[in-house]
């Protein structure tokens, strides 16, 4: 519930993303109403080895969500994103229908966790506006699902034991990030599960760029966000500077509180993951 009482602290604060906090307020109340399975334990050996060969905890196991649960959670997140954004309610509801067809719902899910891998272990990009918001809604319904098992595996990761630019428990990649205190190393949250883990700084976390000139960030005037973007992929990364701050932070709850950021960085042609 951290997140949800963090955005619903930050409220008042923000007036001008207001309609985007009551939305994910919604959507975090849909998604805490789920019942992940706990996930099953890692044979001896396993995390260790797929670790050292760069492949996230998840690839030597099957997500096995309870996909009635799943169906009733990704109906609710469709009905939730339909009320808060009256636009875009037609698609949606139309959306909700694929919740009465598990087995439709499987080759969705299968596809969805395809498509929007980290884009050096994706295997398809979808374009069309219907596939973006089927992408929205199925990342919001699997979270749950996918962060039971990061938070059962987390403790494994650790920046000896992994430091690549994709998610070391189900291959996501970052929509967040932090320099931390000390060093200011980069921290990545994961886009669909909230891992956190350490990556390279100098690279984009995305193409794996590291030529300087192909690579930029803008400071916020208070100087506590940057906006990193990269002119080979054209992707952007929000994040959070700790170097100076005192008290910590919730990277999930940060995510939503810098989606102006995201629209700056949409509006200059850069796309987000
Ligand atoms: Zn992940
Ligand atoms: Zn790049």
């Amino acid at each position: 519930m951290e997140t949800i009482e963090q955005l619903r602290k930050a409220l008042p604060r923000y007036p001008e993303v207001r309609e985007t906090l009551e939305l994910y307020i919604a959507l975090l109340e849909a998604r805490a109403r789920a019942n992940p399975p706990p996930p099953p334990p890692l044979p001896p050996g396993v995390a260790e080895g797929g670790l050292a060969r760069g492949e996230p905890l998840l690839d030597a196991v099957t997500l096995m969500p309870d996909w009635s649960d799943l169906a009733r959670v990704f109906s609710q997140i469709c009905a939730v994103a339909a009320a808060h954004r009256p636009a875009e309610a037609d698609t949606f509801h139309a959306l909700a229908g694929m919740a009465d067809d598990l087995e439709k719902l499987r080759e969705v899910v299968a596809e969805h966790l395809a498509n929007t891998a980290h884009p050096a272990r994706r295997s398809a990009s979808a374009a069309t506006r219907e596939a973006t918001l089927l992408d929205f809604a199925l990342n919001q319904a699997l979270h749950p699902f996918l962060n039971a098992y990061t938070r059962a595996w987390q403790p494994l990761v650790n920046a000896e034991t992994w430091y690549r630019s994709w998610c070391p428990i189900c291959g996501g990649p970052a929509d967040m990030a932090a320099l931390l205190p000390g060093g200011g190393a980069r921290r990545l949250l994961c886009a669909r599960c909230d891992a956190e883990w350490q990556a390279p700084r100098g690279a984009c976390p995305f193409c794996g760029e590291t030529t300087p000139g192909r690579l930029a960030y803008t400071a916020s005037e208070d100087g506590v966000y940057r906006l990193y973007t990269c002119d080979t992929c054209r992707r952007y990364l929000k994040t959070i500077d700790l170097r100076e701050r005192a008290h910590p932070v919730h990277l999930p709850a940060e995510r939503v509180l810098t989606v102006g950021m995201d629209l700056m960085a949409i509006s200059s042609g850069y796309q987000s993951v």
